[in-house]
This record gives structure tokens, sequence and C-alpha cells, in this order.
């Protein structure tokens, strides 16, 4: 069948997103791919590269590689700031859509980076911090999209959002400036190229990381493994041992997930360079010379200890989106009982009770970002499947 006039809305412009638009776009369907941000890339875009002399398979060039396709490709339109509102199913998909509200909340966030489109900024922001806004940077207040579109199939890869870390008290994160998540830790990378503490910028020699922070928690009701943390947690705690070999690194853990390609390997020279420690720390104290005192039971006598730290790395998990619920009463396609949208017939599966209306990435479930596009490569062919292209 012609592709002709044959147009699919994806929304959510991370790694699923543009992959799936990107994938369709290839068999010469037209794509809308809405974002409620003003920026592409989601969370993947904000991973700096994980290699250290050697590829580490992180996936943060591949998102790069991703995004510079989908804006360079006159088949998919994007509208940034811009969220779904109401939804008219008659055979065609009716589209209602929205500006969004998105509001940065600080300065830097206000000055939107990790979108070749342009800089975007939050006019608000610039008058208190001109320092900061490019002066040929579009305005937050001239972007997003209201209006109708029609398509003839959707895909939802609105991904997920990182647990919120401040519900684990005892880290005291957010109370203890020392204390930050894997994605406070790339921003620091970024913000100094090296890994300093934020409350005195020193650079730091003893870092501990403590894994499963709201995956696998029966407390909060979150069973789940959220896949991404251990690779991301070694590749970076590898990265940092690489800039500096003088760095002691000690990750707290409960078991750690092995997925990837030469992963087992990975593992077995990670144990080599840092010390892992099957306990996860009850207590977090700030010191007066800025470290953090952290206890834990020894795994031989079970006795408590006491260790100080510079800085402490949380590996916060994957919760499902935030606009989840929102959505699945708008595309009125469940949820599954954790959250995540629920696929039709298997685990992963990207089709969903509702015909013309597709699951990409983690808006199903936790993934990492090779897992993320597969996903939504099986999307796009789905779709392509449904509207009986060739
Ligand atoms: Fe825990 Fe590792 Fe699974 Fe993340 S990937 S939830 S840190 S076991």
């Amino acid at each position: 069948m012609s592709t002709k006039n044959k147009k699919v809305m994806v929304v959510g412009g991370g790694i699923a997103g543009l992959t799936a638009a990107w994938e369709l776009s290839q068999f010469n369907i037209d794509v809308e791919l809405i974002e409620k941000t003003p920026f592409l890339g989601g969370y993947a875009i904000q991973y700096c590269c994980k290699a250290t002399d050697e590829c580490r398979q992180c996936g943060a060039c591949t998102v790069e590689a991703m995004l510079k396709n989908v804006v360079n490709e006159p088949k998919i339109k994007v509208h940034l700031a811009t969220e779904v509102g109401k939804i008219n199913n008659s055979g065609r998909f009716s589209v209602d859509l929205k500006k969004s509200s998105y509001k940065p909340d600080s300065a830097k966030e206000g000055v939107i980076r990790g979108s070749p489109l342009h800089v975007i900024v939050d006019k608000e922001i610039c008058k208190k911090n001109p320092d900061v806004c490019p002066e040929d940077a579009v305005e937050l207040d001239k972007i997003g999209f209201s209006g109708k579109l029609d398509v003839d199939a959707v895909i939802l890869a609105s991904g997920f959002q990182p647990f919120d870390a401040e519900q684990k008290g005892t880290y005291g994160y957010k109370k203890f400036p020392n204390v930050v998540t894997g994605m406070d830790l790339e921003r620091i990378i970024r913000e100094n190229a090296t890994v300093v503490r934020p409350s005195d910028g020193k650079t730091v020699q003893k870092i501990a990381f403590i894994q499963c922070v709201g995956s696998r928690d029966e407390n909060l009701g979150n069973l789940w493994c959220s896949q991404v943390c251990c690779p991301y947690a070694l590749r970076m705690a590898e990265r940092i041992k690489h800039k500096n070999t003088d760095a002691e690194i000690t990750v707290f853990y409960m078991d750690i997930q092995n997925v990837g390609k030469d992963y087992a390997g990975f593992y077995e020279k990670c144990k080599k360079d840092f010390r892992f420690i099957r306990n996860i720390p009850v207590d977090v104290f700030p010191m007066e010379n800025g470290s953090l005192s952290m206890r834990y039971m020894n795994e031989e006598d079970g006795l408590c200890i006491n260790e100080e730290f510079d800085l402490l790395v949380l590996s916060v998990g994957i919760t499902p989106g935030p606009d989840n619920s929102n959505m699945s009463d708008l595309f009125d396609v469940g949820l599954n009982e954790d959250g995540f949208f629920a696929g039709i017939d298997k685990l992963n599966s990207t089709s969903t009770i509702k015909d013309g209306i597709f699951l990409a990435g983690t808006v199903a479930g936790p993934k990492d970002i090779a897992a993320s596009m597969a996903h939504a490569g099986q999307a796009a062919s789905e779709v392509i499947k449904h509207l009986g292209v060739s």
C-alpha cells in the first residue's frame, strides 16, 4: 500500500520516540513528534560518554546521532513544549494538542541545552540571570503548538521518571549537598569536566555508590529491577577511575544486574578496580568538613561500621512517567500493576488493546538505551504492518 498521506503521531521525544519517528520516516511515513518539554533527547541525552580507553557501550553517542537524524529529517515534524489534550478515534485519530505547562525550575534548567534545534530560554529566569542566556536564544513562551492533528496511528513513547531520591530520607538527598543522584553527577561532570564536591568544589577521592535506590524496595512497593542503574553506576565509576586513578570507589549493592554485551567481563574488571559491599547503608550523616559518615553492617562479622566518604552517589531507579495515568485515560489504554503501560499479549509487547496505538521504550517498563531503541524499532515495525505499508 502507498504511504501517501499516512501520518503517525509519536508522543515523547526521548530516545524511544526519536528512534520510532526516525524508523517510520525511513518508510516515507509523515511523523508528528510531540514533546512536552522544550528539548529533545529526554534523560538519555543528558548522559556523558563513559568511554575509558575503550568504548563502554553506554549509548550516549547513539542518542546524539539519532537526535541529529531526527531534526534533519523533513518527514518528521517536531512540536516542542506541546502536550496531548483530547483524542477522538473514528478510524483515524483526531488529537487536540496544546502548549505544555512546562516550566524550568532553575536558571540552569532555564537555558535548555542538548537540543540542536536552538537554545531555548525562560524569559523570567533570564531577567534575573542575564549572564546565562545567549542573545540569539528562543524564548520558551514563543514555542508550543495548539491545534488539532489527524493521524493514522499513535506511538506512546513518553518515557519514565527517575525515582525521587528525597523519598529515601535516611540518605539525606537535598539535605546534604554531597549526596547526589547519578543525573546530578552527570551535571557536575558537564560543568566542571571532573567530579567535584558540590559543597566546596574540591576534587573527590572517596566515592560511594548506593544501588537500588527506589527499586526492588518492598516498603515503597517498587519491586521491579530498573535494569539500568547497575551498568550506569559501574560505567560511571570506571570513567571516574580512568580520569583519577587515585579515586577510591565503593559500591553498596544487593545484587548486580548483569546486562549487555561483554558485561560479565566488564564486571570482573570492576571487581578489581572497586570495593563491592553487599549491604545497603542504613544511615548517612554530614560531617563538619563536608564529608559524609555512612553506617553499614560489616559483611563478615555483622558489626556496624562508620566510614567517611567525600561524595555519595545514589543510583536511583526508573519509575512510571508522571503523565501515565492521564495518558492512560486519554488513550484508553490500561497500565500494569506497577503503573507502566500494558502491552497486549506479552512482556515487552509494543501493541496495546487499542487498534492503532502502540508503545515504545520505558513507557512500558524499565529499559536501557539499547533496549529502548530496539523496542521503538519493534513499535515502528508494528505500525508499518498496521498501516499495511510494505
Ligand atoms: Fe538494583 Fe542494579 Fe537492578 Fe538498578 S539495575 S534496580 S541497581 S539490581
